[in-house]
């Protein structure tokens, strides 16, 4: 089957469109593609640098204009989705759908991208006329970037997550915010900190008093204050358990991502007619910048060498490194600031747990806008541009 080579191209500017360009640049991916660019806000504008023949912004709404596209990437978010795909496959349109959006991505046509991990899941469906791929959720994706050699030799019996998950998961605007909290603590104690006198508990107490009365437009995004705080719910509440004490129940859907996810990637559990594996955890919002970590606790199905496990992860892929447990390696290697802006996603702290022999614990960092989110929607332009 030979795939068309014109692209069109939706919410390339925003956060994770932006990454995705910077990527397709430095990988000379446009050198193969014809793009085409649309847009929700400027239909009509100017297309970007990259583009060639086609250097007008084209209406992201026009069905018409959609349906010429032999490919088509989306970074535009899940209400466009919503809005859009389901008239365009109603028109007939037959091409591939590429999508950072959830909105499709538990639909049982459609496949979770991640070719490192589960290229032949997508050969498979590629194979079948599969035409819909979809990025997973970020830290999930980032988590089984660095320890999918588990999953893959079948030695994971559950697994336990808890994620520290930087502002930026949010998009740009939620960057902003943190850093302008950042700015106005910073400022409520500025004379008191050049002061090396100071009384420490007189800063806190102004810190604390400043952070409880920001005002409504300083947390327009996150709600609540970040800056110099957390936030131990992302994404919707599913609305279950009030009253139920059954698993599952009461978790955020970032958390239930966490096992549909994981599984359905790895080609496990429900449609695939093999038990999923229990994964389950907090996920947190804390004060990064930018880069998802997670503490990872294994049951293993067995009592593996940690030796051997450190040499498993190390050769899963190219972009996994294995950190030594030392406190140096830790600190300056297993962090946001170490991370960011790089595809390399470290594993540290990897160690056997009281609990017992099969109990093993790592800790890993992702930059979630690369293997999170635009590295893989590339990845799959290219095995389509090859199949
Ligand atoms: P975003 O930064 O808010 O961008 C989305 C759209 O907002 C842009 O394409 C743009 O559309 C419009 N926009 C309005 N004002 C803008 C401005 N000042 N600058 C740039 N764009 C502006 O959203 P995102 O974080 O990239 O997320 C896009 C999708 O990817 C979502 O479904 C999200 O859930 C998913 N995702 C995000 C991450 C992450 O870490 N952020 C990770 C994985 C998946 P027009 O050009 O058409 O106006």
């Amino acid at each position: 089957m030979k795939v068309g080579n014109l692209v069109g191209l939706v919410g390339w500017r925003g956060m994770v469109g932006s990454v995705l360009m910077d990527r397709m640049q430095a990988e000379g991916d446009f050198a193969l593609i014809e793009p085409v660019f649309f847009s929700t806000s400027d239909a009509g504008g100017k297309a970007p640098a990259q583009a060639r023949n086609e250097t007008v912004l084209q209406d992201a709404y026009n069905i018409d204009a959609l349906k010429r596209c032999d490919v088509i990437i989306s970074c535009q978010g899940g209400d466009y989705t919503t809005a859009v795909f389901p008239k365009l496959r109603a028109s007939g349109w037959s091409g591939h759908w590429i999508d950072a959006a959830s909105s499709l991505r538990m639909q049982s046509d459609a496949v979770i991208i991640l070719d490192p991990v589960n290229l032949p899941v997508i050969q498979n469906a590629l194979h079948q006329g599969g035409n819909n791929w979809i990025g997973g959720n970020c830290t999930v994706s980032c988590m089984l970037m660095g320890a999918g050699a588990l999953y893959k030799a079948g030695l994971v019996e559950w697994m336990s997550t808890q994620t520290y998950q930087a502002a930026s998961g949010g998009g740009a605007q939620h960057m902003r915010e943190l850093l302008t909290q950042f700015g106005t603590l910073n400022a409520e104690v500025k004379a008191l900190l050049d002061d090396p006198k100071s009384a420490i508990l007189e800063i806190d107490r102004k810190v604390i008093a400043k952070q409880r009365t920001l005002s409504a437009s300083e947390t327009a995004n996150f709600a609540v204050p970040l800056g110099g705080s957390l936030i131990p719910w992302i994404d919707k509440d599913l609305g279950l358990g009030k009253q139920s004490d059954e698993p599952g129940y009461g978790t955020s859907r970032e958390e239930w991502k966490g096992m549909a996810e994981t599984n359905k990637i790895l080609g496990l559990g429900d449609g695939f007619g093999t038990p999923a594996v229990p994964v389950d955890g907090f996920c947190v919002r804390v004060g990064a910048m930018r880069c998802h970590s997670q503490a990872l606790t294994f049951k293993l199905k067995k009592n593996v060498p940690s030796a051997d496990i450190e040499a498993m992860i190390a050769a899963d892929n190219e972009w996994v490194k294995v950190v030594p447990n030392t406190r140096e390696a830790t600190i300056t290697g297993l962090t946001p600031v170490a991370v960011t802006g790089t595809l390399t996603i470290p594993v540290g702290r990897i160690r056997k747990l009281a609990m017992g022999p099969e109990y093993v614990g790592a800790f890993t960092v992702g930059d979630q806008l690369l293997w999170g989110a635009a590295e893989p929607l590339r990845r799959m332009l290219r095995i389509l541009l090859q199949a």
